[in-house]
């Protein structure tokens, strides 16, 4: 019961019924509006029991076409072994080993619904892995542009799944400038191109609100007090207080909210330097170095909407060295038998943090996310660890280069 599309900036309504970016105005992220009233009328929470247990058991709030699915989402809420009260989300579990199946899944939905054949993305990774899965399924030519030195499961995949990679050398922000420069060639709206880049489409923030949805359902539709997320765009982290506002007005839970805690890396952490400077959006942060890639996003472009969020919810952002990551990375293996990726162990660090300074109670109820699977980063965390390797942990060029020669030419 999707009716339009609205500006988060200016609240202008857009169509839903054809192809839309951002708001031609003011650049504002465009959010998904449903008939919300109505889908309380014809749907309850009840109805969800005996529903197959993908994402798409919440399709009354999601747009309706014909889903491109692998089965994603309905991850499990492991409770934590070293921690009373601790969920952990365990995103890892997902077709590609990420969070960001739900984002792509939903997305090649729509672009296939629209009829478009080109899709154009900058990744620090598992994005470009989930985009170029859910393109195959819908027969869609992925065209991946990401940082050389991205984990080594990231280039195979997407060669693997018959995307067109472009490795750029430089960060997330400088394979955006890619896709800019793309969209002012001629063949762009000739041949049914369209940017999926995160929030610069409406409906990455669709498929990821789904986690907000399990959550609550997986608590038994009691709110945590806290939930931790590691924000590198940020997607989920707008998409779960999405989904809260629209259970609310659904009826399914009352008006708490958990606390919104993001986590970065203190090699790229522009969220938290906002934070903690009071300011309302972010600054690009300069010289990003961090082993954890998908946090490796200098400046999300929802960054006006996340810091609103923290704030709203009472919330905070913290951040978490390479070296703290690397052993809570370790530490969830050993004790929880999750073995996480880097950006998912960041929300252990910042969960002892916050409960070394008070901020959470033993008694608080807070879920984890861990948004993906170590196995898609074994080079990067073999190179961190390795004793006989002097360089840095994120230093993992040499592996690129070795490797290039044999799934080349990009
Ligand atoms: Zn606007």
């Amino acid at each position: 019961m999707l009716t339009h599309l609205e500006c988060t900036r200016c609240g202008e309504h857009y169509s839903a019924d054809r192809p839309q970016t951002v708001c031609p105005k003011d650049g504002g992220i465009l959010y998904a509006r449903y008939d919300l009233p109505k889908v309380k009328r014809a749907f309850s929470a009840a109805r969800l029991a005996g529903r197959a247990p993908t994402m798409w058991r919440y399709d009354a709030v999601l747009p309706e076409a014909n889903p491109v699915s692998l089965g994603e989402g309905f991850t499990p809420m492991l409770p934590s072994r070293e921690f009373p009260n601790v969920y952990i989300k365990d995103e890892g579990l997902n077709p590609t080993g990420s969070f960001k199946a739900r984002g792509l899944a939903a997305c090649v939905t729509m672009a296939r619904h629209f009829g478009l054949k080109k899709l154009a993305i900058p990744s620090a990774g598992n994005a470009a892995g989930a985009l170029a899965a859910y393109s195959a399924v819908a027969g869609l030519e992925a065209h991946i542009f990401m940082p050389q030195d991205v984990p080594m499961a990231n280039r195979i995949e997407c060669d693997y799944y018959g995307a067109h990679v472009t490795l750029v050398d430089g960060l997330i922000s400088d394979c955006a400038r890619k896709v800019a420069e793309l969209k002012e060639s001629e063949s762009w709206k000739k041949e049914g191109w369209f940017d999926v880049t995160t929030t610069k489409e409406p409906y990455r923030v669709e498929g990821k609100k789904t986690m907000g949805y399990e959550v609550a359902e997986q608590l038994g539709w009691r709110m945590p007090q806290g939930i931790i997320y590691p924000t590198g765009g940020g997607v989920g982290l707008l998409g779960m207080w999405k989904a809260f506002e629209e259970m609310e007005v659904l009826g399914w839970i009352g008006s708490e909210r958990p606390k919104m805690i993001t986590v970065q890396a203190a090699g790229c952490a522009p969220i938290v330097k906002a934070w903690e400077e009071g300011k309302q959006s972010a600054e690009m942060w300069t010289n990003a170095s961090t082993l954890a890639s998908g946090l490796r996003v200098p400046k999300p472009y929802g960054d006006y909407l996340i810091l609103d969020i923290l704030k709203k919810s009472q919330g905070t952002a913290v951040s978490a060295t390479d070296e703290e990551i690397v052993a809570a990375t370790r530490d969830w293996a050993k004790n929880e038998g999750i073995f996480a990726a880097p950006e998912g162990a960041a929300c252990l660090v910042a969960y002892r943090k916050l409960r070394a300074s008070g901020f959470f109670k033993p008694q608080d109820t807070v879920v984890l996310f861990n948004t993906g699977t170590g196995l898609k980063y074994l080079d990067v965390l073999d190179a961190a660890q390795a004793p006989s390797r002097a360089k840095p942990a994120q230093s993992t060029k040499p592996a690129t280069r070795q490797i290039a020669g044999i799934i080349g030419p990009y």
